[in-house]
């Protein structure tokens, strides 16, 4: 279980400078029908492109290990400037939790 502070005391790229910033993690987004990386992958399961992409990302072929773990999609807001941002680096967990 990993836990994390609400509030953070962080580097904020606008600001170019270490604030105060809440944390919240960014749920229930489903990926839009139309967008060009939708459509990409739905053309190429249609045509049976190889193994690539899996049409269930949990059922993975020739003995492949489905992932136990998986990246959190973070944002941070910085108190100051009001303005939110993501990190490069994701953190990579199997249970998550925001401290309140
Ligand atoms: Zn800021």
């Amino acid at each position: 279980m990993v836990t994390i502070p609400k509030e953070q005391r962080r580097y904020c790229p606008n600001c170019d400078a270490h604030t105060d910033q809440s944390v919240k993690e960014v749920t229930n987004r489903s990926t839009s029908p139309m967008s060009k990386k939708f459509r990409k992958r739905q053309r190429k399961i249609d045509n049976g492109y190889g193994s690539f992409p899996y049409e269930n990302p949990a059922n993975r072929a020739r003995g492949g290990s489905n992932p136990t773990s998986s990246k959190k999609d973070l944002q941070f807001t910085c108190t100051e400037c009001g303005k939110s941002w993501k990190p490069r680096n994701t953190l990579r967990a199997a249970k998550f939790e925001i401290e309140r």
